[in-house]
């Protein structure tokens, strides 16, 4: 997708690497503190069984597979793009400090990986996690990505996501003491989170310090506990209009420095965004937020600047 009225992830990967960048997805086993009892148990109510389903074993020639598989589906496709790999599965920086060492030691020794991605929870970075990461500044790429959601507790608590928006600003606190980028997630449409939360919100994430951003709609995957609160009626889905207004007024209240990595989530193609009682997919919902967006003659930032 191309405009010029919202600093996108391609845009600025391409101005900074003369290229787009494949992200190849590399599970190292972790489980997650709101999965094993010790923050909770059941996970966030939109978390599915496939982020389940990590493996709690990993090992070296394991993870080395994962790159070649990642290489091999991706390079006969795009043989002149840059690869970097993304520790996304459950909660990577909840694995033992050695675990994770070795992990990012066998990227740093990759010559065909730009760098790394991690995505966590605020409340597993500590100083142990940072150093590691610190000793890898040299490569080009590495960014964290720390889930904040909301910032609303009562959100949280709705979400049973076991955590708070403390958690996310000692992270915070960490990262920016070692100049250490991070992606924030941020989810649209909880119940009760109306327009000032919104811009709240987006106002929020202008002082937060954040690098980037990756925003998600609240979309119910089958199988998950959000799921049976869409079948049983008692939480509704974004309408297409609804998902329009809300997103394109926090993005006019987003600071137009700050890099949109993420506009809609999708789940096998599905985003869980209605029209006419018809779920739309990604491509679809993307054309029609940049064809909104022009016609409101939007842009990102512009209702701060
Ligand atoms: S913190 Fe992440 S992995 Fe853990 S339950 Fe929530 S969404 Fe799933």
């Amino acid at each position: 997708m191309k405009t010029e009225r919202l600093r996108l992830i391609d845009d600025y990967l391409r101005q900074t690497f003369q290229g787009k960048i494949r992200k190849i997805s590399i599970d190292i086993g972790a489980t997650c503190p709101n999965r094993d009892g010790s923050k909770g148990v059941g996970g966030c109510i939109f978390c599915s069984e496939q982020g389940s389903g990590s493996r709690n074993t990993w090992s070296q020639p394991d993870m080395v597979a994962q790159i070649e598989k990642g290489f091999n589906s991706f390079q006969k496709h795009y043989p002149d793009e840059k690869f970097i790999a993304y520790f996304q599965a459950f909660t990577p920086t909840y694995v033992p400090p050695a675990r994770l060492q070795q992990a990012i030691e066998l990227i740093a020794c990759d010559e065909r990986l730009s760098g790394f991605v991690i995505s966590s929870r605020s409340d597993t970075l500590n100083s142990k996690v940072i150093d590691i990461l610190q000793k890898k500044r040299g490569i080009s790429l590495l960014w964290l990505e720390l889930g904040l959601q909301s910032i609303s507790q009562v959100s949280l608590d709705w979400m049973n996501r076991k955590e708070s928006v403390e958690d996310f600003e000692k992270a915070m606190d960490l990262c920016r003491s070692h100049a250490i980028p991070v992606v924030a997630h941020i989810i649209l449409g909880a119940p009760g989170e109306g327009s000032d939360h919104l811009r709240r919100t987006a106002h929020y994430l202008n002082q937060s310090g954040v690098w980037g951003l990756k925003i998600h709609q609240l979309h119910a995957i089958k199988g998950t506990r959000l799921f049976r609160l869409y079948q049983s009626g008692q939480w509704h889905p974004y309408l297409l209009h609804q998902f329009l207004d809300d997103i394109i007024l926090f993005l006019e209240n987003l600071r137009p420095e700050i890099v949109i990595h993420r506009l809609v989530a999708d789940e096998r193609k599905k985003t869980g965004i209605f029209h006419n009682g018809e779920e739309l997919v990604k491509e679809v919902v993307y054309r029609e937020l940049i064809r909104e967006i022009e016609a409101r003659d939007s842009f990102q930032g512009k209702a701060i600047i």
